[in-house]
């Protein structure tokens, strides 16, 4: 994850620096701050070595001693945490229907974000524009300039490979396949980007400063427009060999099912996905089925008008709504079966909603999955809400942002 990223910049590297850039992880994602002993112990290095390192970092200002402390009153340690003046950076979240742009400073502090509405099925050039409009406006607003961010995030939909800086073969956008995103942004704002898949971000952003903190194998599944999954294993995002992994949109639920974005049968998408949810409000409003959904006008229903009606205690908006939460619970139990994970965080615009998706989810996944893999899995939502796929941009151009200083 962080340090696929540093490597792309920075190729060689002598075992003091790959310890400096390692000591750094774990000060930048240890929640509160990390002391030099706890640091010594986890990284089996002496307390000298660690000393050399942390004076050389604080001397370049990457890191400085928190006014917090640990440890017991008689001895307690002073905590290092990443100087939040060290400088800003920001992470982007392109949606399917939703941009969000967030500005941070070096601590992950928020200093300035906003969401727009957004078209991802646009030429890749005009929802760039569109990108970077709202990314000047925001930098007007705080006063910043682009020159003083040190690295952007981007999360975009479908595979992506992160090395090439590109989505390969998106299914809602082929305008977009193999389009160079990296490299137009890094033309257009001339600081290092990093590229990621939105669902990766989203298990990052909460991994690091959400639901997931402190857990070593999580999986986050984005329920929005679409629905994409991030895993990340041992603290690290899994990506698959070609950038795919997590498509779990376009897991088979019902081969008999409805069509769907990628021209398979039955996808999870095309039942559980924002869209599957309108798309159903819509057909049952046209066959006259009774629901206080008649009320809005047909062409304009949302997931996020079938889950408010659902909550209302419309009938047919429950029956849609439990219907989507029990494919995702059919795919999230294979999901454990096969993974393990010990966290399931649910994300994005639709899970938003809370206990109307998340309840049967949980009830289909304790029916359907091994009790061995689910004893453990605590199914959640994000506590992030809508900023994790920003979030993970964020702390993806942290990542960058702070092992440049320390290489400078
Ligand atoms: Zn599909």
């Amino acid at each position: 994850m962080h340090l696929n990223a540093y490597f792309r910049h920075f190729s060689t590297q002598n075992i003091k620096n790959i310890n400096k850039h390692v000591m750094l992880d774990l000060i930048q994602f240890t929640p509160g701050g990390i002391s030099r002993a706890e640091m010594a112990r986890r990284l089996g290095l002496t307390r000298s070595a660690i000393t050399t390192i942390v004076n050389d970092l604080m001397e370049r200002g990457a890191i400085r001693e928190s006014a917090k402390k640990t440890g017991t009153s008689g001895r307690p340690r002073t905590l290092l945490e990443i100087t939040p003046e060290a400088g800003y950076v920001a992470g982007v979240d392109m949606g399917a229907t939703h941009l969000r742009i967030i500005i941070s400073n070096f601590g992950a502090q928020v200093v300035a974000e906003k969401e727009v509405g957004f078209d991802i099925t646009l030429p890749p050039e005009v929802c760039l524009e569109k990108t970077n409009h709202l990314l000047q406006e925001l930098l007007k607003e705080v006063g910043l300039t682009l020159s003083q961010l040190s690295s952007i995030g981007v999360g975009v939909l479908g595979p992506v490979s992160a090395i090439e800086g590109m989505v390969i073969a998106p299914p809602i956008m082929p305008g977009w396949d193999k389009f160079p995103i990296r490299t137009t942004l890094e033309t257009l704002w001339e600081v290092p980007i990093s590229i990621n898949n939105d669902a990766e971000l989203g298990a990052l952003g909460e991994w690091a400063y959400g639901a997931g903190r402190n857990r070593k194998d999580l999986a986050y599944i984005k329920v929005g427009h679409g629905i994409g999954a991030g895993f990340l294993i041992n603290g690290q995002i899994y990506r698959g060999s070609t950038g795919s992994a997590g498509e779990i949109g376009h897991l088979t639920i019902d081969e008999k099912g409805p069509i769907c974005t990628c021209g398979n049968r039955g996808c999870l998408e095309a039942l559980s996905g924002g869209g599957a949810i309108a798309l159903q409000a819509k057909k049952a409003i046209k066959e006259k089925q009774n629901t206080q959904l008649r009320e809005i006008s047909t062409k304009n229903i949302s997931a996020k008008d079938v889950a408010f009606a659902a909550q209302r205690g419309d009938l047919l908006a429950q029956e849609i709504m439990e219907e989507a939460g029990e494919h995702l619970g059919v795919a999230l139990a294979g999901l454990i079966n096969i993974f393990n994970p010990d966290m399931i965080i649910v994300g994005g615009g639709v899970a938003q909603m809370g206990d109307i998706l998340l309840e049967p989810i949980r009830k289909t996944v304790k029916e359907r999955s091994l009790l061995s893999a689910t004893t453990n899995v605590r199914i959640t939502t994000a506590l992030l809400g809508r900023r994790s796929s920003s979030m993970g941009a964020v702390a993806q151009a942290l990542s960058i942002a702070i092992h440049m200083i320390a290489e400078k």
